[in-house]
């Protein structure tokens, strides 16, 4: 059995885990706040589940190993000012960008990005954390410790937002997963569809992107690029290079789900196109606590990943990949009484992009 090694414990990490058990990978999630080191042995692969980690013996020892697949990547990608101007010097398409120096105003950044600005900070961000909108010009200012540690984007109006998940294997062959329809409320992703025959005609361009993207990075795995959809175009939003959110409809849609697609890719084995399956629906389950009528649901296939329920915090999501649409609206129908009313929003954006 070849054992591999996750730099992170998370749901991402416990998923990756599941993945492996019916090739007989031996998935190892490492929590990153761990003090104990692991008896890593010099051939095992060693992947991560997030782009940043804090110092801890775990971390120290995982990330000296010389079988950490695309270490070089990593701070790259976690840093949003690296990753724009990456994507900057392989002249793709993102959305117009700035750093906010020590001496920029909330005037040069309206100046040269327009009225409404999003500062994200350049790391640590997450489900719309870290980001501060400037869209009173002339009355706002850029919070003080924001200065040299944030990026300055233009206000995309963007129709739609999208993701494309792709990998990559050793030998340098890309395969993607069809792009991914998301609603994202506040920041955080709610649900998803995939895919959907009015979004093909920007697959290609899609996959030009990503795959431009990964093999510049040389990289090995799965990697996650959100988009935005400005007509018949793509611009780039952000990077992850790992599996995403966005992609966890692939354990229901696809014969390969993206947790399994990495995990052939960093331990060497085999990678095909993946095929799909029905138009997938997953929606994720947000600060809400476990309800077991879920499972009466039919086609509802519940990932719980037994954290503590928290406002804003991810806890699970649920699939749902059914032969005909209608199923698949009937199914919603039932669930929407499970879940809190705020849900509703959610529910009526699926179903409207299934008829
Ligand atoms: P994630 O949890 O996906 O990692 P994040 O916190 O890293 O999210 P982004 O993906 O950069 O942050 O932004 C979160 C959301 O904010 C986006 O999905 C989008 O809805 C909105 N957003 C981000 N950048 C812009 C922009 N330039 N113009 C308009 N909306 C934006
Ligand atoms: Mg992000
Ligand atoms: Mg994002």
């Amino acid at each position: 059995m070849s054992r591999i090694w996750v730099l992170g414990a998370g749901q991402l990490g416990q998923m990756l885990k599941h993945a492996g058990m019916p090739l007989d990978l031996d998935v190892r999630p490492v929590d990153i706040e761990s003090e104990e080191t692991f008896p890593l042995q010099s051939h095992e692969k060693v992947t991560a589940e997030r782009e940043q980690w804090p110092e801890t013996a775990a971390t120290r020892q995982l990330s000296a190993h010389p079988a950490f697949v695309n270490l070089n990547t990593f701070p790259v990608l976690a840093d949003r000012y690296t990753q724009k101007s990456l994507i900057d010097k392989l002249e793709l398409a993102t959305a117009p960008w700035q750093l906010v120096e020590n001496d920029t105003s909330a005037e040069d950044l309206h100046a040269a990005l327009g009225e409404r600005v999003l500062l994200k900070r350049r790391t640590g961000g997450y489900d719309g954390r870290g980001q501060h909108w400037l869209r009173e010009p002339g009355q706002d200012a850029i919070p003080d410790d924001w200065h040299t540690q944030a990026i300055a984007e233009q206000a995309i109006d963007f129709d739609e937002e999208v993701s494309v998940v792709g990998m990559r294997g050793e030998d340098g062959q890309c395969y993607f997963y069809p792009l991914t329809l998301n609603l994202h409320v506040n920041g955080i992703l709610l649900g998803s569809v995939s895919p959907l025959a009015r979004l093909a005609h920007l697959q290609d361009e899609a996959e030009r992107m990503l795959g431009t993207l990964m093999n510049d990075l040389d990289y090995v795995g799965v990697m996650a690029m959100e988009c935005f959809r400005v007509g018949d175009h793509l611009l780039i939003n952000e990077l992850a290079p790992r599996v995403h959110n966005s992609g966890h409809w692939t354990q229901a849609g696809a014969n390969i789900s993206q947790f399994e697609a990495h995990l052939r890719a960093v331990a060497g084995l085999p990678l095909i196109a993946p095929t799909v399956k029905n138009t997938s629906v997953m929606v994720n389950l947000v600060g809400t606590e476990r309800n077991n009528d879920w499972l009466s649901v039919p086609g509802a296939e519940l990932y719980w990943y037994g954290k503590e329920v928290r406002p804003g915090r991810k806890v699970g999501h649920i699939n749902f990949c059914l032969s005909h649409p209608a199923a698949t609206q009937a199914a919603l129908d039932q669930l929407e009484p499970m879940l809190p009313a705020s849900y509703g929003i959610v529910l009526d954006w699926l179903r409207s992009q299934l008829n």
